[in-house]
């Protein structure tokens, strides 16, 4: 039996897993960023590994007995260098946020300037953000998109030229065209930036060969390994042979700003578990379900579009989209993610490009395919969720944002909508779509 120990020994949190193991099986995870994580990378962190002390790296550890830890790491690293195909690759950051912490630390000195794209156009908090460390301790120049929702690489060049910046990044977490790394390194190149790809959100996608690889152009590429990866929560430096022209030494400097300047000991569990899902992603069957991930991106967009939504970009390239809600009125998306939520399908709130609202009640919402993909959902499914959403929506399209009170706003609409007859029919038809395709039928 799973857990059958937790069960026995500790009730009370096992318990609560098995309920949020009953939460991810009968609900559509529309967030974007998340993933159901194969029971092999499960198990590989839920190891003993997790009872090891291993500061340092392979062969250079400052406590003993690390003889199989070397190994893992070693194979992480391997499989890394050969799915990307970088010379050098480092798996010990905890998440992206630490990762993009240790870039900073090993290419700038406080107060250097830094560019990357406005969190609130689809940039991510570590790229300078005013509230984030980026954005405190060193000289944040924001870019932008367009109007029509692309990069603004005017902008991007007039900016370059004038602040000079040390690192510019071209990575995103709600940006749903392809990623611009060829034109951002000609940028990055004419200053003499650091150009950092953070492929947090499509590495799954760059390993299938679904969206063109930054190795060619980034000097360094940072990645969460939770994502479309579908591995662990943790992250990956890499550094390309780009990099290592640039600079002979910046290997040198990512190992030591990983460790011992921003972390300490390594989580081996998590290693272990990178490992597993590296080795998932060189098979023939991820190229085929990252296929999948995109195609039915495609076909949801393409369907809410049918039903009169705008999207950003109006569809998407990749595993996402954003829907822009402006039109059923300002600041609708906080009101969408609730309604949805109490139908069984989770999605998150999302400003859009020139956002009339504010990041915590914006006007659009953020929707992503790699999930239920994973369950085995294909174009057909896809359908039937647009079908979902715009029930819902339509259903509470009378509510809008008041000024004032909006938290208890919020608080009022999710009491009402909990009685809505709509809502509940959804809700039964979004659990029979889920029980059609078992998430984690081994678990039980
Ligand atoms: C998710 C994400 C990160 C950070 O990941 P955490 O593991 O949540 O710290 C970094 N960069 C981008 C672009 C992301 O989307």
């Amino acid at each position: 039996m799973w857990l059958s120990y937790l069960r026995k020994y500790d009730p009370v949190v096992a318990q609560i897993i098995l309920r949020e193991l009953e939460r991810q099986r009968y609900t559509l995870e529309l967030i974007p960023s998340e993933n159901f994580a194969s029971v092999s990378v499960l198990e590989a962190l839920g190891t003993i590994l997790t009872n090891k002390y291993s500061e340092g790296y392979p062969g250079r550890r400052y406590y003993g007995g690390n003889e199989y830890v070397d190994m893992i790491e070693n194979l992480a690293i391997e499989r890394a260098k050969k799915l990307f195909k970088v010379p050098y690759v480092n798996v010990q950051p905890y998440s992206g946020t630490p990762a993009n912490i240790a870039v900073y630390l090993a290419c700038c000195e406080m107060g250097d300037t830094i560019m990357g794209l406005d969190l609130r156009h689809g940039g991510h908090l570590s790229h300078g953000w005013k509230v984030s460390f980026s954005g405190r301790f060193y000289r944040s120049v924001p870019y932008h998109l367009n109007e029509d929702g692309y990069i603004d690489m005017d902008e991007v060049w007039k900016l370059a030229e004038e602040y000079k910046p040390r690192i510019i990044w071209c990575g995103y977490s709600a940006y749903v065209r392809k990623f611009p790394f060829k034109e951002f390194s000609e940028v990055a190149d004419a200053v003499g930036a650091y150009m950092v790809a953070d492929i947090a959100h499509i590495a799954g996608l760059v390993a299938a060969g679904l969206h063109p690889s930054p190795t060619p152009y980034a000097h360094i590429i940072t990645t969460t390994t939770h994502k479309t990866l579908r591995g662990p929560r943790g992250a990956m430096i890499m550094i390309t042979e780009k990099g290592l022209e640039k600079d002979p030494e910046l290997a040198e400097r990512i190992d030591k700003a990983v460790f011992p300047g921003v972390q300490g000991g390594p989580h081996d569990h998590v290693t272990a578990a990178i490992a597993v899902a590296l080795g998932e992603a060189m098979k023939p069957e991820f190229k085929e379900y990252a296929k999948q991930i995109v195609r039915n991106a495609k076909r949801l967009a393409s369907e809410l579009i049918s039903y009169g939504y705008k999207l950003v970009t109006d569809g998407t390239d990749i595993h996402l989209m954003l829907v822009d809600l402006t039109p059923i009125s300002i600041g609708f998306g906080a009101i969408a993610q609730e309604a949805l939520e109490l139908a069984g399908i989770t999605v998150n709130k999302n400003t859009i490009p020139n956002e009339q609202s504010s990041p915590f009640y914006p006007s659009g919402i953020r929707l992503g395919t790699p999930a239920i993909t994973t369950r085995g959902m294909r174009e057909k499914e896809m359908s039937e969720i647009a079908g979902f959403i715009h029930r819902v929506l339509q259903e509470v399209s009378h509510y809008s944002l008041p000024p004032k009170g909006r938290r208890s706003f919020i608080k009022k609409i999710r009491e009402e909508l909990s009685q809505n007859n709509t809502i509940k029919e959804v809700r039964e038809d979004v659990k029979k779509l889920c029980e059609r395709f078992p998430l984690y039928p081994e678990l039980r």
